[in-house]
């Protein structure tokens, strides 16, 4: 098993008793206005912000594998309609990135890891029975410019987003931090 959490919380508590946390204090509201979708991906977990110059306290960041909206109406898109809404957000980034995990993924390998692991063959056609898509539900993007154009049309068409918001995507190189614009929601 794992020592990790064991690790974690003997940090913690020197990192609190140390009020390590003071160069962090701010508040709830994004100080820049802006709420940033992008990949979950390691590689962008200080790099993305600090290549943008955004600090603790300047915007929201949405994550999860690839920087999709997948759906309308999912936790993805009701993310961003709180951070509007509730946290005073005026500008959207989709931020999908270079060498993405998620280019070029298809549900048949991840299907078959499943079974390695020990989920049973019975469970999957259940779900398949049950009318859930579970290859598209699997399935990544086969390019990162169409998959972040794709995302930023869901936003910027979505019926609960005001028309004052503003849904830009762009591309990250996650070695470099070079951002590659893709599309400019001021124009
Ligand atoms: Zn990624």
């Amino acid at each position: 098993m794992s020592k990790r959490l064991e690790e974690i919380l003997d940090y913690n508590k020197k990192f609190v008793i140390n009020k390590e946390y003071e160069p962090f204090v701010t508040t709830k509201i994004p100080n820049k206005k802006m709420v940033i979708l992008t990949c979950m991906d390691t590689r962008l977990t200080e790099l993305l912000p600090k290549s943008m110059n955004i600090g603790n306290g300047d915007a929201k960041i949405v994550k999860n594998a690839g920087a999709l909206v997948s759906h309308p109406f999912g936790s993805i898109m009701r993310s961003i309609l709180v951070a509007v809404y509730g946290l005073q957000a005026e500008e959207v980034f989709v931020i999908g990135h270079r060498d993405c995990g998620m280019t070029g993924m298809h549900a048949e390998p991840i299907i078959e890891k499943a079974l390695e692991a020990g989920v049973s063959q019975e469970k999957i056609d259940t779900l398949r029975h049950s009318g859930i898509d579970i290859d598209h539900f699997l399935q990544g993007f086969e390019s990162v410019e169409e998959s972040v154009k794709e995302s930023v049309n869901t936003i910027k068409h979505h019926p609960l987003l005001p028309e004052y918001v503003t849904v830009h995507g762009l591309v990250i190189d996650p070695h470099t931090g070079e951002l590659e614009l893709i599309v400019n929601g001021n124009q």
